[in-house]
């Protein structure tokens, strides 16, 4: 009967449990190794017999076959030594084999024996709580990172052979302790940002309701900054949603496994020369930008730059705030629940109405890149603000802005306010389906009317009214007002909710 140890491969961002079983047989001395593994986990077997002879034991001589199930489940990574060099001592009763059984085993083996750390261990240890296991086996350096999951024994191990000394109870391997949370670290604040007051109030309502912004302007005028500060005015993040990011950092080989958790919700930019693959995942099933920004910021500068494939593949995460992979082995499912930032020059050359630089595109390009800025993924887009060169004396300005600190205070007193009025339905303003915005938003009647007149003479449609009013909600709820009133309204006007159906100038 031959053993069967348990180690994990990563699959999206969610650990799979493998079985490593190993068969020895009276046959010319070979290890075979069968069950769908990537050639990460072939090479393997060289890791593992210097690992096992390195630690004082002896690696069979005979031939070893290490199955790997379930298998059809391709096997990636190098967390699969430690399993592995486990299964043949306890297959040739090297050691005992009763802890075996109940641990879960993960890490990479050097050739003298020493555990090194891998990616995505928070991934394993939770997988190891949800399988019922005793405990989670990983490599010392690891062990932080997969303490973050509680109720879960974690043993932190250096090298194969205190592993062994475990596994013959002669030896407790120390508890993993967690990081202590600090305080999350902003790098930015808003109050060293001069100026662009309007802008700085449509990043507060974006904030608030959740919507999706746009930020129109000249190169220079600070869109880049303004977008990197979106992270410090968001939420806080509750523990649930620091233990998600973190677990999808490390699976991306992103966070060091010796530090806390995440506590401040991600930022992520990537140029506009990226894949489709790359924004959404795929490649090695490594999880894509708009995973990894999920719970926080995706800002896509110079947006008209992206390839129409890149733009197009966003639409299904913008909507349904997941992203699904098919693959041979069947379906992935990723978290994507982030707040895109979309930024756009005026035109190519970027000095388009500016009041001294001369603009060189000719008209078609700047038609082309215009057009850019519309169809179905921008109609998820509730904010656009136009940004105006910033004036050198705003830019030196003395006058200190809020900080970001207050700004958050507002936001999460609004957020609170959705959550109640919402229950269950939807998170926050921009989430409301069409059906909800009239009944949410509670506007009076003076509201309504002004409403209704903008859209007439704008000729806007039904559409545009319910984004006005979604915004014009998220307004209310900054105050604490009950009720939409007609200057909500009109400050939404002001965000320019509508200019996508109007067209631009
Ligand atoms: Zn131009």
């Amino acid at each position: 009967m031959p053993s069967v140890v348990y180690g994990a491969t990563l699959s999206g961002v969610e650990a799979v449990r493998v079985g490593v079983e190993v068969d020895l047989l009276r046959r010319l001395p070979q290890v075979v190794m069968v069950g769908l593994p990537a050639p990460s986990v072939r090479e393997s077997a060289d890791r593992v017999r210097s690992a096992i002879v390195a630690s004082g034991f002896e690696f069979p001589r005979q031939r070893v076959v290490v199955a790997l199930a379930p298998a059809d489940l391709r096997k990636e990574g190098t967390a699969f030594d430690l399993p592995i060099a486990v299964g043949i001592l306890v297959e040739a009763k090297q050691v005992k084999a009763a802890r075996a059984a109940r641990y879960l085993f993960v890490g990479e083996l050097s050739l003298s024996g020493e555990l090194r750390p891998v990616r995505g261990t928070l991934a394993f240890a939770w997988l190891a709580r949800a399988e019922g296991f005793t405990g989670v086996v990983v490599p010392a350096a690891c062990a932080p990172e997969a303490a973050l999951v509680e109720g879960i024994e974690v043993r932190a191990a250096t090298s194969l052979a205190e592993v062994a000394a475990f596994l013959d109870e002669e030896l407790e391997l120390p508890l993993g302790v967690p990081r202590p949370c600090d305080p999350p670290a902003f790098a930015a604040d808003l109050r060293d940002l001069r100026g662009q007051t309007g802008a700085r109030e449509a990043l507060e309502v974006a904030a608030a309701g959740g919507h999706n912004l746009l930020l129109e302007g000249p190169p220079g005028c600070g869109k880049t900054m303004l977008a990197a500060r979106l992270p410090t005015i968001l939420p806080r993040m509750t523990l649930a949603e620091a233990l998600e990011c973190t677990r999808i950092h490390s699976v991306a080989g992103l966070h060091a496994p010796d530090a806390g958790a995440l506590q401040v919700r991600p930022f992520r930019a990537p140029h506009h020369s990226i894949s489709a693959a790359g924004l959404v995942g795929g490649a090695n099933l490594r999880p894509g930008e708009v995973t990894l920004a999920h719970n926080g910021v995706l800002f896509l500068d110079e947006f008209p730059e992206f390839p129409r494939g890149a733009r197009e593949v966003l639409r299904g995460p913008l909507e349904d705030r997941r992203v699904v992979l098919a693959r041979a082995s069947g379906r992935v499912v990723l978290p994507a629940a982030f707040s895109l930032v979309a930024a756009a020059n005026p035109c190519p050359c970027g000095n388009h109405g500016h009041p001294s630089r001369p603009c060189i595109c000719p008209e078609a390009a700047r038609e082309r890149y215009r057009a850019r800025l519309s169809g179905p993924l921008i109609d998820r887009i509730d904010l656009r603000i136009e940004l105006l060169p910033i004036r050198p004396s705003e830019l030196l300005g003395n006058e200190e802005g809020e900080s970001s600190a207050v700004v958050r205070e507002r936001v999460e007193r609004a957020r609170e306010r959705q959550r109640a009025r919402y229950a269950d339905t939807v998170t926050c303003n921009a989430e409301l389906r069409a059906e909800q915005v009239q009944e949410a938003a509670q506007a009076d009647s003076k509201a309504l009317s002004l409403l209704q007149t903008y859209l007439e003479t704008g000729s806007a449609s039904a559409r545009v009214g319910r984004r006005l009013l979604k915004v014009a909600r998220t307004l209310a709820d900054l105050e604490g007002a009950t009720r939409v009133r007609t200057d909500h309204v009109a400050r939404a006007i002001g965000l320019r909710c509508d200019l996508d159906e109007r067209g631009v100038a």
